[in-house]
């Protein structure tokens, strides 16, 4: 039989870093790196590593480490352990989180989530966004694998947002959104980007929103209605001739007034995250939802 031409995988189970962190298994290899559970043997608690080969082209792991080590600190993020490297790969080690929204999601019965989950994550979603675009980033691919809940007892109802491969400055030296470059390559996820980010713009903080804001009518619909649609020019045009409000029909009432903020903002506005989060919370009033409900994958 002809030889298959697949990747080994960067690490072994078994195989320890630094004396210290017992790989387990994948978890998953991702766009650019492969992620392993690893027992921490000084603390023993179980961790997560991010691995990413010396020899790939595109390193990213830089990025990630400098964003993660910012974030620090603030709610939504995985705790930085250690960074390092040695002849064959990078590797970060982050506190290890449970499965994620997309895992979730198609794990329901109708791969969709209650309105009352959905508002719930989405509080969280756009804090966790917040939190990024404060600390002069944008995340750039805003997508449901790119968060996950907690694992622990006191961690499980809390989202966590991973993957800043992409990230990207938004902030100037004195504190003013930078100046966009007229073309960029598209970085991201063809499904959840922006109209804006199809048409290779800079993109700014309020392609960060759009994302969400696909992510959350696919939690609630349970499909977006490109999903099958591979080519990326193909799902831009398609974007750009659908009615974004034929959406709000399936939505609760408070996701008009979130479309209408998002479709109003350009490139170097800053998104009213507490105006997003308060049209949570109304939805959340006007339902009668608890903050402390179980998600649907609790009950
Ligand atoms: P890539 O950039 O290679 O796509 P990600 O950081 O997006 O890698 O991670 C890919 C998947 O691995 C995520 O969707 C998630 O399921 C899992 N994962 C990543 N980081 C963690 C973590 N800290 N804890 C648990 N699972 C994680």
């Amino acid at each position: 039989m002809a030889s298959v031409d697949r990747k080994e995988d960067i690490i072994q189970p078994g195989f320890i870093i630094r004396e210290r962190w017992k790989v387990r298994k994948k978890l998953g290899g991702g766009g650019f790196g492969e992620i392993y559970e690893a027992l921490d043997m000084l603390t023993e608690e179980q961790i997560a590593l991010k691995v990413e080969s010396t020899l790939q082209q595109k390193q990213v792991l830089k990025m990630e480490v400098a964003v993660l080590k910012k974030l620090q600190g603030k709610d939504h993020v995985c705790k930085f352990i250690a960074c390092g490297r040695n002849d064959r790969f990078n590797y970060i080690a982050m506190s290890l989180q449970g499965r994620n929204l997309a895992e979730l999601r198609r794990a329901q019965p109708r791969a969709c989530f209650t309105i009352s989950t959905t508002i719930r994550l989405a509080l969280q979603l756009i804090s966790a966004i917040e939190a990024i675009h404060s600390v002069g980033f944008l995340h750039r691919d805003i997508k449901p694998s790119n968060f996950a809940m907690g694992r622990l007892m006191n961690t499980q109802k809390t989202v966590y947002m991973l993957d800043f491969g992409l990230a990207r400055q938004w902030v100037g030296n004195s504190g003013e959104v930078r100046q966009p470059r007229n073309v960029v390559g598209f970085r991201g996820t063809v499904r959840y980007a922006s109209i804006s980010a199809h048409k290779n713009k800079e993109m700014g903080r309020v392609d960060d929103m759009w994302s969400l804001f696909y992510m959350l009518v696919e939690f609630i619909i349970g499909q977006l209605p490109w999903r099958k649609i591979k080519d990326k020019e193909q799902v831009g045009i398609m974007k750009e001739k659908y009615d974004h409000k034929s959406f709000l029909k399936y939505l609760p009432s408070q996701f008009h007034p979130f479309l209408s903020h998002i479709t109003s903002l350009n490139y170097s506005d800053t998104p009213d995250y507490s105006f997003l989060r308060g049209l949570m919370y109304q939805g959340m009033n006007a339902r009668g939802i608890k903050d402390d409900d179980p998600f649907d994958w609790e009950k």
